[in-house]
């Protein structure tokens, strides 16, 4: 029986994370997960935490970690027989050594991104704040201009995105994932890529998966592209 394979994408905002999992999901069959659509559903449905972490996201910090385990470990829990890339969590230590007691990683993939890429990506990116949806005016921009597919309400730029904010900003994601990062090295299951395009990254993170884990067993509920 093939082995089962539970990937890792951490990175700064902007570094593509979610691209990137998008893409190890539909080449190699595996679920993605991803903590911030967690949180969008959440919010949506109004739920106790989403509504408790709507407050956070708003002001652009972390949602406490117990909300975050709460939220993730028990969606995992439902995963048991599948493959996955999860996508924005853990992002503090607490996050990592409860994921770690859950389940068993197979890679960690740190996207470390030259913070000239991140702030011109993110000088594209608006929001839709009411449920957390994220545009990109350059590829992934709304139907309409300057406003939410959904709803049809004004998107917004997060103060948090600006290029003033963003160097704050990413010395505190270095600072809260340095703990995370070192302790997936001393597991021996981190693999960390520079670069400035997606595009140049996918190729290695492709090879890298395929070469180790030849043999993914597919989630039936994962269509091919
Ligand atoms: P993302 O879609 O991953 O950028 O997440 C959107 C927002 O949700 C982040 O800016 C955080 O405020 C919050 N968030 C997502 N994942 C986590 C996490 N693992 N821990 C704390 N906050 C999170």
């Amino acid at each position: 029986m093939s082995k089962l394979f539970r990937a890792v994408i951490m990175g700064p905002p902007g570094s593509g994370k979610g691209t990137i999992s998008e893409r190890i999901a539909q080449s190699f069959g595996l679920t993605h997960l991803s903590s911030g659509d967690f949180l969008r559903e959440n919010i949506a449905a109004n739920t106790e935490a989403g509504v408790l972490a709507k407050t956070y996201i708003e002001k652009g910090l972390l949602v406490p970690d117990h909300v975050m385990t709460r939220l993730v470990l028990p969606r995992l829990g439902e995963m048991t027989r599948y493959s996955w890339v999860l996508d924005g969590f853990p992002r503090t230590l607490i996050q990592a050594k409860a994921l770690n007691s859950s389940c068993d990683l197979d890679m960690v993939i740190s996207l470390n991104i030259p913070l000239e890429t991140l702030k011109e990506r993110l000088s594209h990116r608006w929001i839709h704040p009411a449920s957390g949806r994220v545009y990109n005016m350059v590829f992934n921009p709304p139907r309409i201009q300057g406003v939410d597919d959904v709803t049809g309400e004004p998107l917004v730029q997060q103060d948090d995105d600006r290029p003033e904010a963003l160097v704050t900003r990413l010395r505190h994601y270095k600072d809260v994932a340095k703990p995370v990062i070192d302790l997936y090295k001393s597991m021996g299951i981190l693999h960390t890529f520079s670069d400035t395009e997606t595009d140049q990254i996918w190729p290695y993170i492709s090879s890298l998966i395929s070469n180790k884990i030849p043999t993914v067993r597919p989630d039936p509920r994962c269509t091919s592209p």
